[in-house]
């Protein structure tokens, strides 16, 4: 859809009247941070509202399948969104927590590699601190913030530089909002890990919500099984915010205003 072009009302009717029609065969998949959760300065602020975890609640009672799909720990997303029952796709598809299951399971896929990241960033060419970059240790995965350092455009160019010799090095840099994350090559994505949870038996039909670059490796993931006739009916909503990024509103199905708008959205779903 054109950017910026808004949506509402008669379409969410049409596009998500299946899912609110036949709840059993229908799955809610969303992103957690900038689409429960508004962006805070530092990702450990974060908060999921009251008032859209009591929507999760509500849509998980009656619909097939509820999952969070996050950048986060899956256990990390779990106790952010406060919700055991639900399902969590963490460290962006490469770990999996089934409702009410102690701990994730991991991506086999990468098995071995686990520390890749963590050793390139020790043997690093220079400290990260002068730049002022943040380091967020999550495992496989390595992410370096630049959100609220003194210089943000400094500290972002650093870790173009980094993300330049992490790839020389075998890794995968990949980009969020003022967030570079090196990981193993291979494995994972929000496009697995939509796939992985869309495996629960008897769900056809579902809606996937992002507001970042990684997101749209799931609404691609989400086509796909669309096409290959795995889903009767897949709607991509995007979140939009002032640093959403290129491509997220073209690639929408519809659009929503920030967490607030999916909120509504979540609510219309569960009315
Ligand atoms: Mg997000």
């Amino acid at each position: 859809m054109e950017p910026g072009a808004e949506t509402s009302g008669d379409a969410w009717e049409a596009l998500l009247g299946p899912l609110r029609e036949e709840p059993r065969r229908s799955a809610v998949l969303t992103d957690i941070d900038g689409t429960l959760a508004p962006i805070v300065e530092r990702a450990e602020a974060a908060a999921v509202p009251a008032a859209a975890r009591e929507a999760l609640a509500a849509l998980n009672e009656r619909f097939g399948l509820v999952g969070c799909v996050s950048g986060r720990r899956a256990l990390e997303a779990r106790e952010l969104v406060g919700l055991d029952e639900l399902a969590y796709a963490g460290n962006h598809g490469l770990e999996l927590l089934l409702p009410g299951e102690a701990e994730p399971e991991a991506d086999p896929s990468i098995s071995g590699r686990e520390r890749e990241a963590a050793e390139f960033l020790a043997t690093a060419p220079a400290a990260l601190d002068g730049a002022g970059l943040r380091r967020e240790d999550k495992g496989p995965i390595q992410a370096l913030h630049w959100r609220g350092a003194g210089d943000e455009t400094a500290a972002e160019a650093r870790a173009r530089e980094l993300a330049v010799a992490a790839g020389k090095a075998g890794l995968e840099p990949r980009w969020g909002r003022k967030v570079l994350e090196l990981r193993p090559t291979g494995g994972g994505g929000k496009d697995a890990a939509v796939a992985s949870l869309l495996a629960a038996d008897g769900v056809d039909r579902a809606v996937y919500a992002g507001d970042d670059r990684t997101d749209l490796d799931a609404f691609r993931r989400l086509r796909e099984l669309r096409e290959e006739g795995d889903l009767e009916v897949a709607v991509c909503v995007g979140v939009l915010s002032p640093e959403a990024p290129s491509g997220l509103a073209e690639e929408s199905d519809l659009t929503v205003s920030g967490p607030d708008g999916w909120l509504a959205l979540l609510r219309w779903l569960a009315g």
